[in-house]
């Protein structure tokens, strides 16, 4: 290793022995240590995403233009809890059944479709009590277009703003409902303002977001957010590959006792069919049985089409890409050489941990302990926090709290610190199951106290590195 790391630093590269090189790097390396670099290309290192395209996207695009198709487009609708996202879903839902069904449409799988002036739209049905943020991201990562739902009564609020950077970040298009107009205390106007304040300009005042007045809960102006969506649509390019490669995403998942593993997948590019063997994740298997949202079954499925499957051996999750394999073979190889991915990265994990943030420190790894901070009432919470930020003040690292709140350490807490590399204290709370499933598979460091002096001591001493592993 020292060898590596004194040709790597004559290149140049300043790198620790942890540290991933890319390849023509390790190339360069290898050739003055007399060996020649072969790239070893695997599909599961090419199903990654760069940046804020969903991979799906990336892929449609790697079709051959010449057969890209016009398909429905994916709609999520996103907003504001309240606002009227439940609501506005089952009255889509109830006026615009395919033509000739209504009724008997109950079932909730997670996407559905409808048809306007004879042309299809995908909603993705998100459940109306997700709280998780990862959740509605997932939603706008998997949608052409985004319906932000605002009420007219309660105007912008924290999750619209949120919502409107998760259709930012996934670079897909806002369209406004402004929903509840119904209500006496609706102030359209206002509202309006409001969004033009956060960059969502109405086009009645010059700007390009398409703003529809509606009552989900009285059933008006839904045609009219319909004919919105088909417009914003033909403006974009919204096509698939429908005899491409086969590929989606799962929306949802779950386990039925006489059925097994059910999973609803959205078709986004080439023609689903039962019998193919698919593989999401490190869950695979041969499709036994198709459903579409009505629960008929189906044959094939082509690009944007929602349907319930079974089949798969496990559980996949939810927004994973799911793919069609030529055969059994080929997709349990792909499986197994995925599942021992998992397990190095696993061992190779930077676990943020309380015991090692001196020492990385001193390495010029990281200059703040990023910490999310959970307790059982208020008024341990302000205690706490103030006494950190004195800490913070004597020492060289600093503190930063990234989410203080009451209440069990969740699974969502574990996906903040995950993904930014927090760890997370726990005064007189619990750690959900869940949560410390997750936390293990994700290295995350979840810590419990119940008395106050005993934690800020652990930063104390952490801070100054004499913190001694915890038994
Ligand atoms: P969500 O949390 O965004 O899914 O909001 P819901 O769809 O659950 O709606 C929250 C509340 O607002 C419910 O009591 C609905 O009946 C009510 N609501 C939704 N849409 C309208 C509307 O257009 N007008 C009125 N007056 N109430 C509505």
């Amino acid at each position: 290793p020292i060898q590596v790391i004194r040709i790597l630093m004559d290149n140049g590269v300043m790198a620790n022995i942890n540290q991933m090189v890319d390849f023509d790097t390790a190339a360069i390396v290898a050739s003055e240590l007399g060996f020649e670099a072969k790239l070893e290309v695997h599909e599961v290192e090419e199903e990654k995403e760069t940046g804020e395209v969903p991979l799906w996207r990336q892929l449609i695009a790697k079709e051959d233009p010449r057969f890209l198709q016009p398909r429905p487009p994916v709609v999520t609708i996103l907003g504001h809890v309240d606002h009227g996202k439940t609501t506005l879903l089952d009255a889509i839902r109830h006026t615009n059944v395919a033509a000739g069904e209504a009724g008997g449409i109950t079932q909730h799988i997670g996407a559905y479709q409808v048809e306007h002036k004879g042309r299809l739209i995908t909603f993705l049905d998100t459940p109306g009590h997700a709280a998780f943020t990862a959740m509605r991201s997932r939603g706008a990562q998997g949608a052409d277009i985004v319906v932000l739902v605002v009420a007219a009564n309660d105007g912008v609020m924290p999750q619209t703003r949120e919502a409107i950077a998760h259709a930012r970040a996934a670079r897909v298009p806002i369209i406004v409902a402004l929903n509840k107009i119904d209500r006496p205390d609706a102030n359209p106007d206002f509202t309006k303002r409001q969004l033009a304040e956060v960059g969502l300009v109405p086009d009645e005042w010059g700007g390009n977001t398409i703003v529809v007045p509606v009552s989900a809960k009285l059933k008006q102006g839904i045609e009219d957010l319909l004919e919105a969506i088909l417009l914003v649509s033909d403006s974009l390019d919204i096509k698939a590959n429908p005899n491409g490669q086969v590929f989606g995403t799962v929306i949802e998942a779950k386990i039925d006792r006489a059925r097994g593993v059910v999973a609803t997948l959205l078709v986004y590019n080439g023609t689903l069919e039962a019998g193919d063997i698919v593989v999401a994740g490190t869950a695979y298997g041969r499709i036994r049985a198709m459903f579409d949202f009505r629960g008929r079954k189906l044959r094939k499925a082509g690009p944007s089409t929602p349907v319930q499957v079974m089949g798969l051996n496990e559980v996949p999750d939810a927004g994973e890409l799911f793919r069609v394999y030529a055969n059994e073979r080929e997709a349990r190889q792909v499986v197994e050489e995925r599942l021992l991915q998992r397990q190095q990265r696993r061992q190779a994990l930077p676990k943020a941990s309380l015991e090692d943030l001196f020492s990385k420190v001193q390495a010029g790894e990281t200059q703040e302990l990023r910490l999310i901070i959970k307790a059982d009432v208020q008024g341990s919470l302000e205690p706490i926090i103030s006494s950190l930020n004195d800490l913070s003040k004597e020492s060289e690292i600093r503190i930063n709290i990234l989410h203080a709140e009451t209440g069990n350490v969740s699974e969502s807490d574990v996906m903040l610190a995950s993904a930014s590399h927090a760890i997370i204290l726990g005064f007189n709370v619990q750690a959900d199951h869940a949560a410390r499933r997750l936390a293990e598979s994700e290295g995350v460091s979840i810590r419990l106290y119940d008395v106050i002096y005993r934690l800020t001591e652990d930063i104390e001493k952490a801070l100054k590195g004499m913190l001694e592993p915890m038994e």
